[in-house]
């Protein structure tokens, strides 16, 4: 199976990680909204909602929790919309949450790597 968010878990395709736990995978999307929009993936294939475990998305709703709190401190983020597509809007088949962060002020986009530096902190 050729899964591209697989391939980031192998650590086959880069990816500017800024959390990671024996579960579940957290980085900032290739192509971000805002300064800060991250994704974040279990580590085990599952396609979508209907196929995920209660076990895991709980664990990654407390690591967006956490990456919440990482995003005020780092960014001043106003705040924060969670976003996880399916079906015909589910661009990447492989479960993942967007955390998309808002700003009230509009921010010119910065550059990931120190985007990444701020939010490994
Ligand atoms: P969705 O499936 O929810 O519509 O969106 C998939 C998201 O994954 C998009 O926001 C897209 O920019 C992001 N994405 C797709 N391929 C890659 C990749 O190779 N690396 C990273 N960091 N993000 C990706
Ligand atoms: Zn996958």
């Amino acid at each position: 199976m050729d899964c591209i968010f697989c391939r980031i878990i192998k650590g086959e395709i880069p990816s500017y990680t800024v959390y990671e736990d024996d579960t579940v995978k957290a980085f900032l999307d290739i192509n971000p909204d805002t300064n800060g929009h991250l994704l974040i993936i279990p580590k085990e294939h599952f396609k979508d909602l209907d196929s995920t475990n209660d076990t895991v998305l709980l664990h990654i709703f407390e690591v967006a929790r956490s990456l919440k709190k990482k995003l005020e401190e780092q960014l001043h983020i106003d705040g924060l919309t969670l976003i996880q597509n399916n079906g015909e809007v589910q661009e990447v088949k492989h479960f993942h949450l967007h955390l998309k962060p808002y700003y009230k002020e509009e921010q010119s986009l910065m550059k990931v790597e120190d985007v990444h530096s701020l939010l490994t902190k």
